[in-house]
Formats: structure tokens, sequence, C-alpha cells
């Protein structure tokens, strides 16, 4: 396992703002329950882990998950692709105990009772180091991502269907919906479910994208963009805030990126002499330029340089939405994850470049953060990462497009 898993993280997931430990003492379920702590099942031949939601009725008579009729479906489902859920695949639950209502019937699991699992989930998890992970339904996704989605996680409709090459779980994570969900809808969200079972199964045989540890090089003396000999770049900017118009903002660090693996980064200098290596890269006709929304760097570099970027070739949020045209995903920390399975590296950044309010002229809090120089430091690698994941997601995106939408 990488480090990180069981490091910090899973400390964090154990325990409560009021620095309690979430366990099995402080969930109580076990206590009112046929068979507590549920073990995980399975001869996990395929080394396929599915996470269910909770046991319910029938599997807390039986002892065992995937008793009744959700499970019998995801059973047929799955055998229909070629899989036997019993042999293949290891079950476990967000939540190892019946969760049982006040007239004795199954309830879905609470957050808190997830978290309180958690703890031995990931324990699980890294007992068997599966190759992949079935995330079935929201349950699943908050035990594998509450923890680490510091954003707002939303449900199944946004997570479903990617295949995440999660570095954390050394794993591909794969949400879609829960069985019982498909049992009470119409036949079509079924191929849709049933689609995603078999892309997620087909990961077996494909193995996990390590990511190249990036090359960041922040300079001073914007001479050493001279050296940059591609005709592909990345940029982006870390500003005070969203409009250049407004009084007083302006661009405090620059990322540009020449590959897929390295960023040069700087503060951006007050002088147009110290700016002038900068300043002709985005004139460069012969040097194409991609960013992440770039009506962002465009306008910015117009108003804030008087420098028209010219050569524009890519934009990968625009080719993120044409991909996938669902709400909330997007964002490059999303895309990020769900791409390459790197998760939350802008947690620590990302406070400082929201406004107090909703008011696009207002100024982000960057100035406080470069106020002493380990925020410098962090600010600068910050931004350095975005283009480098730009110019990654840009390079994926191209080749999905090229390949399926290209009419030659
Ligand atoms: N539903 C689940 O989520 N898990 C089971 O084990 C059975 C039904």
């Amino acid at each position: 396992m990488n480090d990180g898993f069981f490091t910090k993280k899973e400390v964090e997931s154990k325990s409560r703002p009021s620095g309690k430990i979430n366990s099995c003492a402080s969930c109580g379920l076990y206590k009112h329950v046929k068979f507590p702590k549920m073990a995980p099942y399975g001869e996990f031949r395929k080394e396929i882990m599915i996470v269910g939601e909770a046991p319910g009725e029938y599997e807390d008579l039986n002892g065992k998950p995937w008793q009744g009729k959700a499970g019998k479906l995801l059973q047929l489902t799955l055998e229909s692709l070629g899989i036997d859920l019993f042999k293949d695949c290891l079950s476990i639950n967000a939540c190892r105990c019946r969760p049982i209502d006040t007239k004795g019937g199954n309830r879905i699991p609470t957050n808190f009772e997830i978290e309180c699992c958690r703890p031995t989930t990931l324990q699980i998890v890294e007992q068997y180091n599966p190759k992949v992970i079935l995330l079935l339904g929201n349950a699943a996704i908050y035990s594998f991502l509450g923890h680490r989605w510091r954003k707002n996680l939303e449900g199944v409709y946004k997570w479903r269907g990617f295949t995440i090459p999660d570095q954390d779980f050394t794993a591909w994570l794969c949400p879609t919906f829960h069985p019982s969900f498909i049992n009470r809808l119409e036949k079509n969200v079924e191929i849709i479910w049933k689609q995603d079972l078999m892309n997620a199964i087909s990961l077996t045989s494909e193995p996990l994208p390590k990511n190249k540890p990036p090359i960041i090089k922040i300079i001073t003396d914007l001479k050493e963009l001279y050296d940059i000999k591609s005709d592909l770049i990345s940029f982006d900017y870390e500003t005070t805030g969203l409009k250049p118009q407004a009084k007083g903002h302006r661009i405090i660090c620059t990322s540009v990126s020449p590959d897929e693996n390295s960023a040069y980064v700087f503060l951006m200098p007050k002088s147009q002499h110290e700016r002038k290596p900068f300043i002709e890269l985005l004139s460069n006709n012969l040097v194409g330029k991609m960013a992440h929304n770039c009506k962002f760097e465009d306008t910015w570099s117009r108003v804030r340089l008087q420098q028209t970027v010219r050569n524009w070739q890519w934009d990968s949020m625009l080719a993120a939405h044409l991909l996938d045209n669902r709400k909330g995903i997007t964002g490059l920390k999303f895309q990020t994850y769900v791409n390459f399975g790197i998760v939350d590296y802008d947690s620590e950044i990302s406070p400082y470049l929201q406004a107090d309010d909703k008011n696009g002229n207002s100024f982000n809090k960057i100035n406080k953060l470069i106020s002493n120089p380990e925020g410098v430091h962090k600010l600068l690698y910050y931004c350095a990462l975005d283009s480098i994941y730009e110019y990654r997601l840009a390079m994926k995106q191209i080749k999905i497009i090229d390949y399926n939408f290209l009419p030659f």
C-alpha cells in the first residue's frame, strides 16, 4: 500500500470533531442483530470486492450478504457477465450490522454508522488488496470517499460509471447503482447499470496506471522559460479574485507545463521587463496553449498582462463537459480524481482561493496565504500541479475524442 492510506487519513476517518473515536461501541447496532459485524463473504477468485449498503433481514437471518431480492438481481446480472458473485468476488457492506427501524424493518444506515464501520472496512481492503472495488449505491460511496472528498460528495448519479484508478487503495474504484435501486426502476437504468458492471469487471485484467511523480521547477528568472522546446503547453494562474477588471486585482503566480510530468512555476513579476519571456510565450503562435477553463486565463492575460493568448488548442474543462454532460463534474479536482485517482490535492489551498461572498469582484484570501514563505511555497506547488494535471487530462481527452468522434 502506498503511504497515506492507513496513516493520517485512516485516523481522520475514525475520529469525530469532539475527538471521540468512532467504533462499534459508539454505534451500538451490533447489540440488536442476529449476526453482528458480518464478516466478508466470498471466495474472491477474480479479486473483485463488492461493497453494498448493509445487511437486510434475510442477510441477518443467514449470516451472509445478498440473500434477498437485490442479491438475486446482482447475482444473475453478474452471472450474465461471466462472474460468479460468491466465488469470484468478496462481498462486504458499508455497515456490517443490520440497521433496524422502529417497526422492525430494514433501514438505510446513517453516515455515522458507516463512519463507525469505516476503520474495519479499510482494514479489510488492505488485507485483501482487491483489483476492482465495486461501490454499489450511496452508502458504499460514502464509506470509501466520505473521509477523503472534502467538497460536497453528492450521490451516486454524480459518481456512477467512472472507473477510478484510485492511488490510495491501489485498485480500480467503480461506483454504480445499488441493485435494490435497479429493482425499483425502469429497464433503461438497468441497461446503464449492467454496462457499468461490465466496464468494472473488464478492469480485473487491466494494470492500475501509476502516476509519475511531478517535476516542479520554481523559478525566479523567467528567462528559464526560453528552455521550453515543446510546441504545446498548458498554463494556469492563481489570482486575487475571479474578475481581472475589478480594481486592485492581480495575477499572483503562474505555472507552465511543457509536458505531462513537469511544470515551471513563478510569482508574477511586477515589471514588464521581467515578465517578457512569459509574454513572448503567450504571443508565440507556434506554441499551442491549453488551460482548464481557458476563458479565465484568456481574460486575465488580456486585462492584466495586456497580452492576447495566441493559438489556443484545448480547454480541458470544455472537453470534460463534451465527454460527459452531468452537472458538477467538470472541475479540475474532480477530473483529476476520476481520471488519475489522485484525491484532494487542493484542500489545503482552496479555502484561500475563495472569497467570503458571492460578489464576482471580491478579493479571495490568497494574500493571507502568501504572507509567509511556507504559504508561498504551498501555493506555487499547488499551481504547478494544476497545469500538470491539466496537461495529463488534455492528453487523455484528446485520445478519447480522436478515437470516438473524429471521422478519419
Ligand atoms: N443489500 C446490501 O446492500 N447488502 C447486502 O448484503 C444485501 C442487501
